[in-house]
């Protein structure tokens, strides 16, 4: 029995007063804040570190449409318009597998904080919340601790975008949180200097890596049409790593896949660990995987400076500013998304949007080669049990493949979307976010250029 305090009860100033708060910053709740704002509601966006764009910018996850191939029939709305912005403010590279732009976390920092500003949603940074503030079944704020001390915002709707669906759950929303032997795993991602990309891309040129040498390393089936396409995948110098004692013989979580070579000799988003066995909601787990992963990252920079030409002068540049997390809790939604309906190409009369037929994980990578794609109900934003009260991003309801697919950046910023405009909706018409008329949601979504059907 884990032993407990009591904390006294006490009255906590409030911070300020909003229609909308979304909490967590990421593809979701960026494009959450963005469309409620842009529907007219009053929106305040906070996350708990210093910038705006979760994974993007905290981890170092650049490829946000490496999916897009010619004959991809894409999303519109949000996610695109983020990596628009971003080439735009000169924070993209070509990405290179696929027909889109790696964005630069950094600069994509910029990129969030204009959009914040030009929409007028009220930023807040360096604010954690704490404690969702719930009375009859209804949503109507939280609780955040931070420099300020604990403090309190009111709001007429929230978002929960964290990812981990804290605030549903502490809300009493039922949620599941995989369990950790399950997960898609962790990553501690990082990047390296001193790189002679001309002589790395001729040797990956020649080796040509696929997407079918994913199967021998994580395990991944592809559909069979992936087989043959390039994938900026390295596993060999891994290989002869530990075949030299440089790498323990029983470590195989050493391998991945490589994103931006930057004139300046930069290798960005090394994606090369992955960690299974934690569950991202639990506090020493975390602790242990960010401690491991830097030191796995350590290993695999003295791999590549050994075995991958190129890298011999290479050092280590940045490490995320958190560890990545691919999944943790999920919401138990009015509707639950399947594998059926995700390879499927299932239809929805409550839909949000579309996304292309992609997964990446549990066993599965599909690419959307073909242009099919499935359509994304509202339902699955929608938790039980608590009104006002929307999810975004990774969080929202589903089975483990449909998971796969909808952790994708771009369908996050879909559901952020969606839900924000939702939230925008429900205020405007007098109603809750449970009851709210999903065909004027439809219509609103619309006009901000988001493809439905
Ligand atoms: C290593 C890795 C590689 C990936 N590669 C790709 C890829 O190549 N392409 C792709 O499309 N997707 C990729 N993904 C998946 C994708 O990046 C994520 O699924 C996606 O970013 C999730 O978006 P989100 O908005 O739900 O949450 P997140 O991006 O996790 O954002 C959550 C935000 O909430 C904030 N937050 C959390 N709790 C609180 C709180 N209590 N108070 C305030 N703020 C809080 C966090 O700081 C963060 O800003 C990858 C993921 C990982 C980890």
């Amino acid at each position: 029995m884990p032993r407990h305090v009591t904390e006294e009860s006490r009255t906590t100033p409030v911070l300020l007063e909003t229609d909308v708060l979304v909490v967590g910053s990421g593809p979701g709740g960026l494009a959450a804040a963005v469309g409620a704002a842009r529907e007219g509601a009053q929106t305040t966006l906070l996350d708990r570190y210093g910038c705006f764009g979760g994974v993007i910018t905290q981890v170092g996850v650049e490829s946000v449409a490496w999916y897009r191939r010619e004959g991809t029939i894409d999303s519109e709305g949000l996610g695109r318009e983020f990596e628009q912005r971003a080439k735009a403010m000169g924070g993209t590279q070509p990405e290179s597998q696929s027909l889109s732009e790696a964005l630069d976390p950094e600069m994509f920092k910029c990129v969030a904080d204009e959009l914040v500003r030009e929409a007028g949603v009220e930023p807040l940074l360096h604010c954690p919340a704490v404690t969702p503030i719930v009375s009859d079944g209804r949503i109507g704020g939280v609780i955040t601790e931070s420099k300020s001390g604990r403090q309190a915002i009111l709001a007429r709707r929230v978002i929960d975008a964290t990812g981990d669906a804290d605030i549903a759950d502490r809300a009493g929303a039922p949620c599941h949180v995989t369990p950790s032997s399950e997960t898609l795993g962790v990553t501690v991602v990082f990047s390296c200097s001193g790189i002679d990309g001309r002589r790395f891309l001729q040797h990956a040129a020649e080796r040509r890596p696929t997407y079918r040498d994913w199967d021998q390393a994580w395990e991944m089936e592809t559909a069979g049409k992936e087989d043959e396409l390039f994938s900026p995948y390295l596993r060999e110098p891994f290989e002869e790593a530990r075949r030299a004692g440089i790498i323990p013989e029983d470590m195989d979580s050493i391998g991945g896949t490589w994103g931006r070579i930057t004139p300046a000799g930069e290798m960005t988003y090394l994606n090369m660990i992955l960690l299974k066995g934690y569950d991202c909601t639990d506090v020493r787990d975390l602790t242990r995987a960010e401690i491991e992963g830097r030191r796995q990252a350590l290993l695999a920079i003295e791999a590549l400076r050994r075995f991958a030409p190129g890298f011999e002068d290479a050092r280590l540049r940045t490490f995320g500013m958190t560890l990545g997390t691919r999944d943790s809790r999920k919401i138990v939604g009015r509707c639950e998304l399947t594998a059926g309906d995700v390879l499927g190409e299932a239809r929805f009369p409550d839909s949000i949007g579309i996304f292309p037929e992609f997964i990446d994980g549990y066993g599965h990578l599909v690419l959307p080669t073909t242009g099919r794609y499935f359509q994304v109900p509202f339902g699955i934003l929608v938790p039980r049990g608590v009104d006002d009260l929307l999810v975004a991003g990774r969080c929202v309801a589903g089975d483990r493949v449909s998971h796969a697919a909808v952790r994708s950046q771009v369908c996050c910023a879909l559901t952020g979307q969606a839900a924000g405009v939702a939230a925008a909706v429900s205020l405007r018409d007098g109603t809750t976010t449970g009851r709210v008329d999903v065909t004027r949601v439809q219509a609103a979504l619309k006009r901000q250029g988001v493809r439905l059907f």
